[in-house]
């Protein structure tokens, strides 16, 4: 065997995300950075380097579907006027994109790097990041750079995501304006740089409407991006709906969904992720989990760590025990929400967030026996040991 190629092997429970309910112990040989076979260890092709992992819960590495890495500063103020009242319009967003602008390549990097940490310490070995501090070409170009450049530096898979539309620029003469430059001049330099793999807006109330978001998510359609949306979280506009008309891989929030929007999504291949994180700091109300699952609809569960709404980064356990506790989800579906559901809410399915045959090496063996630590251990279980595509992080 190949120095590539090793055996993790153990007793405690193996979600894959479903359990396995084979002989004990159980087996997982990793090649070339992907699985290769899964299964009893009675039955597993030796290699030299065997590592027992006991009793500890193993699951795939967490898919963390939606994030905002590409800011600096501290809008702490904002949440506490909120909490004492102030109604959420959004509007601080503008202000993070003046520090975002203003800050350097290093300053930017460096605080995109620390956040990309956070996540794989805390067993995260797929995250999505937009842009959306920047608001104009150059400045959306440079942050989709940077998040790519700490990427790198940090070894931890990153899906980017383009999303110039998060709200309107200062210095654009309206909405409709802005929602032009974007599919017409921001777009375009964005495909061709290869800058992005998906491209997101912000289609609410007092945001970017139905109109220009269709505009807008038909141009990336066209030029090979893939989309999706921030959707029905401040108010129920209809968003969901073009959502699925467009084809989107994922629509996200949807706190004002309704029956009528479940059943779309339900009959759909769009992913419904939900972000309990920003639900609970702006106590606007909880996505209709239960629903969704009920009816079939294949549901992620991602952080939405941002500037504004919800800054914790490494906080994919604790959202975890928030879908099985305050979204009424059970534990193994809130796992699979953020583990194959994630996937599936990038276009990956198959490849990330599974212990499958060809999929990627992305282990977490955690600080637990059982999944039920997430809800019980709200925001408290740790990864002891995370591989990714077969590398041992450390
Ligand atoms: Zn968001």
């Amino acid at each position: 065997m190949s120095a590539d190629s090793f055996l993790l092997t153990g007793r405690g429970r193996l979600l894959r995300p479903e359990p396995y309910d084979g002989p004990m112990p159980w087996a997982i040989l990793v090649r070339g950075g992907l699985i290769a076979w899964v299964g009893a260890r009675a039955e597993a092709t030796d290699t030299d380097t065997i590592t027992d992992l006991g009793e500890a819960l193993v699951t795939p590495g967490l898919v963390n579907a939606h994030t905002h890495p590409a800011y600096v500063g501290d809008r702490s103020d904002e949440a506490a006027a909120r909490l004492a009242g102030a109604p959420y319009t959004g509007g601080g967003i503008l202000r993070t994109v003046a520090a975002a602008r203003a800050a350097s390549d290093d300053v930017l990097r460096s605080a995109i790097e620390g956040r990309l940490r956070a996540e794989l310490a805390a067993g995260t070995t797929t995250v999505e990041c937009k842009s959306g501090y920047g608001l104009s070409t150059a400045e959306e170009l440079r942050h989709l750079r940077l998040i790519g450049e700490a990427a790198e530096a940090v070894s931890i898979h990153v899906v980017r995501t383009f999303l110039g539309a998060h709200a309107v620029p200062p210095e654009a003469a309206s909405a409709d304006e802005y929602a032009a430059t974007v599919a017409e001049e921001m777009l375009p330099a964005v495909a061709a740089a290869g800058a992005a793999e998906f491209c997101d807006i912000f289609c609410d109330q007092g945001f970017f409407s139905l109109e220009a978001t269709e505009r807008i998510l038909r141009a990336a359609v066209g030029l090979g991006l893939g989309i999706r949306m921030h959707a029905d979280q401040l108010a129920r506009t209809g968003a969901t709906e073009l959502a699925v008309r467009l084809g989107a891989t994922s629509v996200d929030h949807l706190e004002q969904l309704d029956a009528a929007g479940v059943a779309a999504l339900a009959g759909s291949r769009t992913v419904a992720t939900l972000l309990p994180g920003p639900a609970v700091v702006l106590r606007g109300g909880l996505p209709p989990a239960r629903a969704l699952l009920d009816a079939g609809a294949t549901v992620a569960l991602a952080s939405d760590a941002n500037a504004g709404t919800f800054g914790t980064w490494g906080a994919m356990p604790m959202v975890i025990g928030l879908g099985a506790t305050l979204l009424g989800m059970t534990v193994g579906e809130a796992l699979m929400a953020a583990t194959s559901g994630g996937a599936a809410a990038l276009g990956l399915g198959g490849r990330r967030g599974a212990i499958a045959i060809g999929a990627d090496a992305d282990l977490v063996a955690w600080d637990a026996e059982h999944e039920g630590a997430f809800a019980l251990h709200l925001g408290a279980v740790h990864p002891v040991r995370t591989w990714i595509a077969g590398a041992e992080w450390s």
